[in-house]
């Protein structure tokens, strides 16, 4: 299986990314989860990375392919979920690239979609635990006790990206860069399948799953 998840910043792409690759026993990619490693580590690429994080502007696309260069060609063959990537149409085109040297294709696009204000409610509300990866929100999943995960104690943190100014500029970002992909594909010969990314979790997951049997 080799898809894409589409969608905006707090559509579900990370959550729905995780649960499907683990699913269907393929590699989940995703680009955000890659830079912020590279970020923490202080890597070049963490450096060249992190001002436009922080800005909530888009990494430019030559730095993103050749980071995800490697790692798509190994899964490829697999399978994989692409999380965040492709978020450009150069970065679309330099993944058809990819796959045609491999002999390989897409099996959908599904695009997760979700209303602006529940995004910003999402985002702005989100708290993560850098221990365990649990992820829970202020205002829809608050933790028993303020600032502490229920899982493993660790202190909750906020990603620096997930204030709420910059939150409104990714969300206008993908507006203005990443919304044009869904007619990308709808013009290609990849199947393009919708999700009504509102729903709960397990409503989402099935909602996917049914759409891959259509695929
Ligand atoms: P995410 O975790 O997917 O919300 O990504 C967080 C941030 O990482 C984005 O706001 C961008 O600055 C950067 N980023 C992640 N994936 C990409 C990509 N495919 N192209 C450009 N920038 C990206």
């Amino acid at each position: 299986m080799r898809v894409i998840l589409l969608g905006a910043p707090g559509a579900g792409k990370g959550t729905q990314g995780a649960l499907l690759a683990e699913r269907h026993g393929v590699e989940r990619i995703a680009t955000g989860d890659l830079l912020r490693q590279a970020v923490r580590r202080g890597t070049p690429l963490g450096q060249a990375a992190r001002q436009y994080m922080d800005a909530g502007e888009l990494v430019p696309d030559d730095v993103i392919l050749e980071m995800v260069r490697e790692t798509v060609s190994e899964e490829a063959t697999d399978g994989f979920v692409l999380d965040g990537f492709p978020r450009t149409v150069d970065q679309a085109d330099g993944l058809a690239g990819m796959l045609d040297e491999l002999g390989l294709s897409l099996d959908g696009v599904l695009v997760l979609r979700v209303p602006d204000d529940v995004l910003i409610k999402r985002l702005s509300g989100r708290r993560s635990c850098p221990e365990c990866n649990a992820v829970y929100n202020v205002y829809l999943e608050p933790p028993s006790v303020d600032g502490v995960c229920d899982e493993c104690g660790g202190e909750l943190s906020q990603r620096s990206d997930d204030d709420p100014e910059t939150v409104r500029h990714r969300i206008q970002v993908y507006n203005r860069q990443t919304r044009p992909l869904i007619e990308y594909y709808e013009e290609s010969d990849v199947p393009v399948r919708y999700i009504d990314g509102e729903q709960p979790v397990d409503r989402v997951q099935a909602a996917i799953e049914a759409e891959l049997i259509r695929a």
